[in-house]
């Protein structure tokens, strides 16, 4: 996947700010960060999203994400941090090589990525039954 930017900074091809790489994954600071220290974990194997990723590469990508979790306070004086995963366009990722981002969270920083405005309730016993049913 030559043309895929994460492919090309996995290849070291572009100059990146990597703090961590494994024989399955990388771990680097995101360009645009949302919040101060944003980073992105990386499977290096190309899969475009959640779906397509083995096992392996998904303990490999947990894993990294919790070793770098578990330094926050110490990198960032703050221990409270999103993981996210955009999976689709519709769900606004950007780069079609999945990824996880780890956002620091900071008090009373600005975001609010679950910003609860809606209430859904009358739909939530539908799904549980509908989830439920594809599931058994
Ligand atoms: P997505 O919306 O696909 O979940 O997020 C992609 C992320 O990759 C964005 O936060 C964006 O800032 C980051 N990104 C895109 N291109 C580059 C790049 O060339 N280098 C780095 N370090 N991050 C990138
Ligand atoms: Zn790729």
């Amino acid at each position: 996947m030559l043309e895929c930017i994460f492919c090309k900074i996995i290849a070291k091809e572009i100059p990146t700010e990597f703090v961590y790489e494994d024989d399955r994954a990388v771990a680097f600071l995101d360009i645009h960060p949302t919040n101060p220290g944003h980073l992105l974990v990386v499977p290096k194997s190309h899969v475009a999203d959640f779906l397509a990723v083995s096992v392996e590469d998904l303990a490999a990508c947990m894993k990294i994400l919790q070793k770098i979790a578990r330094v926050l306070p110490q990198a960032y004086n703050t221990p409270d941090f999103n993981i996210m995963q955009n999976n689709g366009v519709g769900a606004g990722q950007i780069v079609p090589h999945l990824h996880w981002h780890l956002i620091p969270r900071y008090p009373a920083d600005p975001l609010r990525i679950y910003p609860h405005e809606k209430n859904y309730d009358e739909t939530v016993a539908e799904f549980r039954t509908k989830i439920k049913q594809i599931l058994a």
